[in-house]
């Protein structure tokens, strides 16, 4: 097997601390409050807002704030062995974590007994769907205009032979050492999200951290990228 890296160059040429590319547009779905479409090497996310709107069913309402939904999904063909259709343990476990990383984000008791829905569909995946699904699904809800004390950025780092990594690629996923993935408020700095996958020296497991809060940063703005243009855009019209 050819080594994930060598003379400080990854597979796909990568510096250790370089990001895959990433680009986001806001407002890409006609029927949706918000919307936002993003790549990120070969990852493709699509995500959909709706709402706030009627609670439904009426009995899981809040009498106090919106209830938030979200639903992360991965299209059968996203991924090189077709993907069984619909839920199961690992996208319950992503819109769950997701979910609460967008709770601390949002001003929810703004809108008591509604609800707002966020749907990520996964259409082609290469590791870090999770990272490209928040990043995504909090641009669309800015675009839905949802109040918002912040954005929520995600970016994961990683340790692939002996070195740490930011924002590992499929090959390094499955051959790596460690993946942690994490989600941010960009202007509070607060984590909202950090999950770990593999071994690291609470060293590394520092240089890791500090290196993904730099990819967030990042994202972040790509992010603001994206909004800017999507509001031009609208003032030209
Ligand atoms: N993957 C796959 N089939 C599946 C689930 C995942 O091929 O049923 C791949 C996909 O490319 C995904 C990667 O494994 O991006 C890593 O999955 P993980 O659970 O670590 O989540 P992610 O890195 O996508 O957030």
């Amino acid at each position: 097997m050819t080594e994930l890296i060598k003379n400080g160059k990854r597979q796909d040429d990568r510096k250790p601390e370089e990001m895959r590319d990433l680009s986001i547009e806001a407002g890409v779905l006609k029927r949706a409050d918000g919307s936002a479409y993003l790549e990120w090497g070969s990852n493709k996310v699509i995500a959909g807002v709706f709402g706030p709107q009627k609670c439904i069913p009426q009995h899981i309402s809040n009498p106090y704030k919106a209830i938030l939904k979200f639903r992360y999904n991965m299209a059968p063909f996203s991924v090189d062995d077709r993907k069984r259709p619909g839920p199961d343990r690992r996208s319950t476990e992503i819109s769950k974590v997701s979910k609460e990383a967008l709770e601390s984000a949002l001003i929810l008791r703004h809108f008591p007994n509604t609800m707002i829905e966020i749907f990520v569909e996964v259409l082609q995946a290469a590791a870090g769907t999770r990272c490209a699904s928040l990043t995504a699904a909090s641009v669309a809800l800015a675009d839905a205009g949802v109040p918002m004390k912040d954005m929520v950025a995600a970016c994961a780092a990683g340790k692939i032979g002996d070195e740490v990594v930011l924002d590992l690629a499929k090959e390094e996923d499955n051959a790596g050492k460690a993946d942690v993935p994490i989600a941010i408020k960009p202007k509070s700095g607060d984590i909202v999200l950090l999950q770990m996958d593999g071994d690291l020296t609470p060293e590394e497991f520092d240089e890791t951290l500090s290196l993904a809060k730099e990819g967030c940063m990042k994202v972040s703005e790509e992010q603001q990228k994206a909004l800017q243009e999507k509001y031009e855009m609208e003032e030209g019209e």
